[in-house]
């Protein structure tokens, strides 16, 4: 049997997520704390507009491709085996219930 790849859930501190994440697009990616677009998402070990370092990668394309998502997985870890790749999807829903949470002040 070979390696494949499986979704796995781990427990992670949104804040730190969201902090040190590379948002992969089309050609270029943005970082997920400053907003900066046009990284090199294949290369980029920090951003060039904040200087945070990138921990996590995700990438638009999971949403809008998903039969794509472990072509894509295995390309992120062959060009990118220092950064964690994480689900779009969970990710925007997440930080959509943050902000709905800091909004209402509870
Ligand atoms: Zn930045």
């Amino acid at each position: 049997m070979g390696k494949e790849f499986i979704r796995v859930y781990r427990e992670l501190d949104l804040d730190e997520v969201a902090k040190h994440l590379l948002i992969m697009g089309d050609l270029t990616g943005d970082c997920g704390s400053c907003r900066c677009l046009g990284i090199d998402y294949y290369s980029a070990g920090t951003c060039p507009e904040c200087g945070v370092p990138f921990k996590y990668l995700t990438s638009r394309r999971l949403e809008a491709n998903p039969g794509e998502r472990f072509q894509l997985a295995r390309r992120m870890r062959d060009k990118r085996p220092d950064l964690t790749f994480i689900d779009y999807t969970d990710y925007q829903k997440l930080m959509g219930q943050k902000k709905a949470r800091d909004f209402f002040g509870s």
